[in-house]
């Protein structure tokens, strides 16, 4: 049989790092096994669930390259479907309206907590055939008096639950609409999914879900329940430590394969490998192998995994998304400066975020409003200016705009004047960049241009000349 797994958020939200942690694994376990991905929007909480956030979760899928082969679905064109069910569990007898208001309930609830027992619904309605206003009824799954539910699960092992310690869960609302455990049970069924994979938060859910599955006839599913992930300060990792959407990762200069393969090895390893391919990923993933505590997130951990793939990947797809932080800020490579492909392979060394590259490359595109003040202050000194001029007029007169060409007359300048090579290098550098910071002088200068090169060396004379005191 052909292995499905499914991703299903409440668009409630964006895309956090659990969640995409938990649909990468689903991914990667029917990747792996040549199966079908399903995403489904689990969007029944009307109140809570929003179009942005169903939006942020698609763009968010879309950029980590997790494409699903069915869906997305959603919940909320599903209900008569629910509805269906509900009353099938009615006849059955598997379910039964409840009456109990909520007076009733909250003192129940007292009574068990003062006599130190679990708060559970006492099954009061279930042998009342007496149907009453519909007004204020649920709908409660009739679950097993007898037994144990086994959860054989691929992550955690065996679970054992006993059925007395399960009460009977509101399947139903007052206003008919269905609750989650329902859903998910109905959906999962008839999507044919194999493989339930998710956060241990719903591990509790599991038996319960397990049981109106039986009561349905339905096949089980394998479920792989995935431990949460801890901030660097062992606490539930929560936006308190800089855990945002998905995206949020993708605008502080992330490569989606990057944070792939970082989320991958937060609980899973194969050896002490560190950088996977997504290929090597599909290959290597095993389901079996993810561990059963909890793994923490480590900002720098990712950092660095950012920086190795900003450094090895194919340029043209580290220039891909750099396009996007470039037109952040304005800037259009195609025609205002060196083809981004070119300004990767210069760049990336000393960039560990395509934010840090960005930032660093505006000067090959745009010309800057003011010089860095200490690398002009440190730079451009008396007499300075005669040096550029120097430059100046021997990069006019250059027939061919090239590196190497560039950097020997910038040899040959320091060698003329005596000089060291960095009191006439490094002013140029800060005459065409306005920074101290730029890759070596010939590729500088190669990817600057002949024109802006000129222009900005004539800009700097002016500058020294004028403020020369
Ligand atoms: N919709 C649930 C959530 O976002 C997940 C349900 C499931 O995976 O079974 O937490």
């Amino acid at each position: 049989m052909s292995i499905k797994t499914r991703f299903a958020p409440s668009p409630t939200g964006y895309l956090h790092v659990g969640g995409a942690r938990t649909a990468l694994f689903s991914w990667l376990h029917a990747k792996k096994n040549k199966g079908s991905f399903v995403l489904r929007i689990e969007d029944t909480d009307l109140e809570r669930s929003t179009q942005e956030s169903v939006d942020a979760i698609l763009e968010g899928m879309q950029w980590l390259g997790l494409d699903y082969d069915e869906g997305p679905y959603y919940q909320t064109q599903r209900f008569d479907r629910y509805n269906e069910i509900i009353q099938q569990l009615l006849a059955q007898g598997d379910a039964y309206y409840c009456y109990c208001s909520k007076e009733e309930l909250n003192a129940l609830r007292e009574q068990q907590m003062a006599d130190k027992q679990k708060p559970r619904y006492n099954g009061k309605c279930r042998d009342n055939a007496e149907q009453q206003a519909e007004l204020n009824r649920v709908i409660r799954f009739r679950n097993p008096d007898e037994g144990e539910v086994l959860i054989d699960d691929l992550v955690k092992g065996k679970i054992i639950v006993a059925n007395k310690e399960l009460d009977d869960l509101i399947i139903a609302r007052t206003d008919g609409t269905p609750t989650y455990n329902l859903t998910v049970v109905v959906d999962d069924m008839d999507m044919g999914i194999t493989h339930v994979v998710r956060g241990d938060d719903h591990v509790n859910n599991t038996p319960r879900q397990i049981n109106i599955l039986k009561a349905l006839g339905a096949d089980l599913p394998h479920y792989a329940h995935l431990p949460m992930i801890l901030g660097d300060d062992g606490a539930r990792l929560s936006k308190r430590h800089g855990a945002v959407g998905v995206m949020q990762y993708r605008d502080d200069g992330y490569l989606p394969e990057a944070l792939l393969n970082y989320l991958v090895r937060l609980g899973w390893s194969h050896g002490d490998q560190e950088i996977f391919s997504r290929e090597e990923m599909i290959e290597l993933f095993d389901l079996s192998q993810v561990n059963v505590a909890a793994s923490a997130f480590n900002t720098e951990k990712l950092l660095w995994i950012n920086h190795q793939y900003i450094m090895n990947s194919d340029p043209e797809l580290v220039a891909k998304h750099l396009q996007w932080h470039m037109q952040q800020r304005g800037i259009d490579a195609e025609t205002q400066g060196p083809a981004l492909v070119e300004l990767v392979k210069a760049q990336r060394e000393r960039s560990k975020t395509l934010v840090e590259m960005a930032n660093a490359s505006v000067y090959f595109y745009q010309d800057f409003s003011e010089y860095d003040a200490k690398a002009a202050k440190k730079n451009f000194k008396q007499g300075t200016d005669e040096v550029l001029q120097v430059l100046l007029d021997a990069f006019t007169k250059v027939p061919e705009w090239q590196g190497e060409v560039l950097h020997d007359i910038v040899l040959q300048i320091a060698e003329q004047l005596e000089l060291k090579l960095g009191k006439v290098a490094q002013p140029l550098r800060v005459a065409v960049c306005g920074t101290g910071m730029s890759p070596s002088i010939d590729v500088t200068l190669s990817l600057l241009g002949r024109e802006k090169t000129l222009s900005r060396l004539e800009r700097a004379i002016n500058y020294i000349k004028e403020n020369k005191n």
